[in-house]
């Protein structure tokens, strides 16, 4: 059975041709799910019964299970669904004044184990297929009837991982005639997956790239990102050096400040170092502290100092807003564990 959510907008009129359908269809059945977000083919009222019939026999729609919903006092929800095979995963949803931004998954578990990521701590289970990935997004529009302005690969998992599924989700939801969010909207965070990003690069160079960066030098990287020994830092800003970034499309850099670790005003220097030259965004983000986490946040006033290191240099450099820490559904807080 064909999920219509697994194929882009190409491989959806492929889909409707081999049922012997005409391939206008492929638009018919795609303004339905991802603008109208019927979940079944009974719906689709410009449809003769017996095309439906046949539809239905052949493909379905949905295949997430919302688990649990929890909002935070800041307005964030955060979504728990389940899988057809019973896994679990989540997707946060983050309202901002004049937008709103999801955070959605792609891994179930992550196999990176960055030491201070409580996503990390779950392990790995599998690849999230497609259907899946572009599913938490009809979910939470459906429960949430709120446009949803901004998409970010920064749930669980390690989205350049699944390069396949995520580029395809990617397609999905930047095609005008399924989805049709700008490009510009949509950010892949990476760890440093140094040839998933030269396949971004080629592929997928119209979204935004982000790299979780959290070190300046390999023995403190390699500590905390441990993919950092099989793609190290030089080799991960050649290869960002070379990304086709300009200062309207720039690449984000995520640090995660972390006391005594990350967070010296040298490592600030270093920092500014490192990007020279290349077109970034530097995003602080503060800790997110969880029961058992190794780990301290630095004080706001060494992240500001921090911040005013990177000014001097002339690097546009952003403290990233907490939400949804009091429902674990923060950066590094996803678990996909009923509380
Ligand atoms: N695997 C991808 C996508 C995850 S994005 C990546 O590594 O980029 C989630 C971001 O939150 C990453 O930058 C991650 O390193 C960061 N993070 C993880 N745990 C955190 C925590 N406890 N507090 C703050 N940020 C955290």
């Amino acid at each position: 059975m064909v999920n219509v959510t697994d194929l882009n907008f190409e491989e959806l009129e492929g889909f409707v041709k081999s049922l012997g359908l005409e391939r206008f269809r492929a638009g018919q059945i795609s303004r339905w799910v991802y603008k109208k977000l019927v979940t079944s083919f009974d719906g689709m009222t410009d449809i003769s019964k017996e095309t439906r019939k046949l539809l239905s026999e052949n493909c379905k729609i949905k295949n997430l299970r919302l688990l649990k919903r929890e909002t935070s006092s800041d307005g964030t929800v955060k979504y728990l669904f389940e899988l057809e095979d019973g896994n679990r995963i989540e997707s946060v949803f983050i309202p901002e004044r004049s937008w709103n931004t999801l955070c959605i998954s792609t891994q179930v578990g992550c196999p990176i184990g960055c030491k201070f990521c409580l996503t990390a701590k779950v392990g790995f289970r599998r690849n999230l297929k497609t259907s899946e990935i572009v599913g938490q997004y009809l979910e939470v529009l459906r429960d949430t009837g709120e446009r949803i302005s901004n998409v970010v690969f920064m749930g669980m998992g390690e989205p350049l991982l699944n390069f396949e599924s995520v580029k395809r989700a990617v397609q999905i939801l930047t095609d005008e005639r399924m989805v049709g969010i700008s490009s510009r909207k949509v950010t892949v965070s990476t760890c440093g997956i140094i040839p998933g990003i030269r396949r971004m690069a080629k592929e997928l160079n119209r979204v935004k790239l982000a790299v979780s960066l959290h070190a300046t030098d390999d023995e403190t990287r390699s500590f905390l990102v441990p993919v950092n020994r099989k793609y190290p830092i030089r080799e991960l800003f050649r290869e960002l050096r070379r990304y086709p970034a300009d200062n309207t499309r720039r690449i984000m850099v995520e640090y995660v400040m972390l006391k005594g670790i990350n967070d010296s005003l040298q490592d600030a220097e270093k920092l500014a170092s490192l990007v020279k030259g290349i077109p970034v965004k530097v995003n602080l983000i503060p800790f997110n502290p969880y029961p058992g986490s190794e780990f301290e946040g630095s004080g706001m006033e060494r992240i500001e100092a921090f911040q005013r290191v990177l000014w001097r240099r002339n690097i546009a450099a952003f403290i990233r807003d907490s939400r949804g820490q009091d429902i674990s559904a923060a950066c590094g807080m996803l678990s996909a564990k009923e509380a």
